[in-house]
């Protein structure tokens, strides 16, 4: 078992923070078995609200699923304490927004897609449509967290952030 990090970083022009909307929020992503290594190149979306038994007993996952190509069952899951807002302070730096508790799949690429909610200073603004135009260099990328100690840290270094 691994826990991979989803990390977020863009410039944030007249926003106070992004936060993904609601437990359906869709986190679209590319995987690749970590038995055999196949990436199938196909989008798979996780959410909050879903979950899957894994079989054995061992609780449950966002995602199960069967390699095709080794046969192996393999899950991956979201923690859900782990999901914080990216805010304005954050800005142009890597800040992690989601952990991921992997079981033989990882995570390769992710895909904003919509329903990225913004919040401004006045008002709630929806601007799934057009949240590119309001945040510069957006990028993405996934980092391992070692132990549950670096994991921890993460979550009170965020904590800490000024973001209401
Ligand atoms: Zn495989």
């Amino acid at each position: 078992m691994v826990r991979i990090a989803l990390q977020f970083e863009a410039m944030m022009e007249n926003l106070t923070k992004l936060v993904p909307q609601g437990e359906d929020f869709r986190w679209y992503l590319k995987l690749k078995c970590s038995h055999c290594g196949e990436d199938s190149g196909k989008w798979h979306y996780l959410t909050v609200e879903e979950s899957t038994p894994v079989k054995g007993g061992r609780g449950s996952a966002s995602l199960v699923q069967r390699c095709h190509l080794c046969q192996r069952e393999s899950s991956i899951d979201i923690i859900r304490e782990s999901i914080k807002p990216y805010c304005a302070e954050d800005s142009e730096q890597f800040r992690t927004m989601i952990v991921f508790e992997c079981r033989g799949l990882e995570p390769t690429a992710f895909s904003p897609r919509i329903q990225i909610h913004s919040v401004s200073g006045i008002q709630n603004v929806n601007c799934s449509a057009s949240w590119r135009y309001v945040l510069y260099r957006v990028s993405f990328r996934f980092a391992k967290c070692c132990s549950m100690i670096d994991f921890f840290h993460s979550l009170c270094y965020q904590s800490s952030s000024r973001c209401i």
